[in-house]
């Protein structure tokens, strides 16, 4: 599989500062904050600093302290956030799982009761 990042999506243009985010939490490694459309009370995507354009493609060639500082920035949007009762992380992955912006972000919804992802 080849992973062609585009530097010109909108998550690249709010890590360089050209875009303003209303930001959760940062690390070396890892920046979430706000979706501009939120589907919950909380809705905050955590996205890795690094070029990577989807979870297959950061779990695969991200190093070990990129991954590790992106699960804690998980962590601590987990405790910053009202998900105490829970939360649903998302990562829309190309086109078949209809991904809009092609630099990798998980979204963490939550602050309600959810309904299935899948209706029974
Ligand atoms: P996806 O369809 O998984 O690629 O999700 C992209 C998400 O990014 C959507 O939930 C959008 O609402 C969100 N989004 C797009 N532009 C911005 C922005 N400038 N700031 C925050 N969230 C954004």
């Amino acid at each position: 599989m080849q992973y062609d990042y585009d530097d010109q999506n909108i998550f690249a243009k709010i890590l360089r500062g050209e875009i303003p985010n209303k930001t959760v939490y940062e690390n070396d490694h890892a920046l979430a904050f706000h979706d501009i459309l939120p589907q919950a009370p909380v809705h905050v995507l955590v996205i890795p600093k690094g070029p990577y354009v989807s979870l297959d493609h950061f779990a695969r060639d991200a190093s070990p302290e990129e991954q590790a500082g992106f699960m804690r920035a998980v962590a601590e949007v987990c405790r910053l956030t009202d998900v105490e009762k829970g939360f649903r992380a998302i990562s829309n992955t190309r086109a078949h799982g209809v991904q809009d912006v092609p630099h990798y972000h998980l979204h963490i919804i939550g602050g309600t009761q959810l309904g299935r992802m899948m209706p029974a």
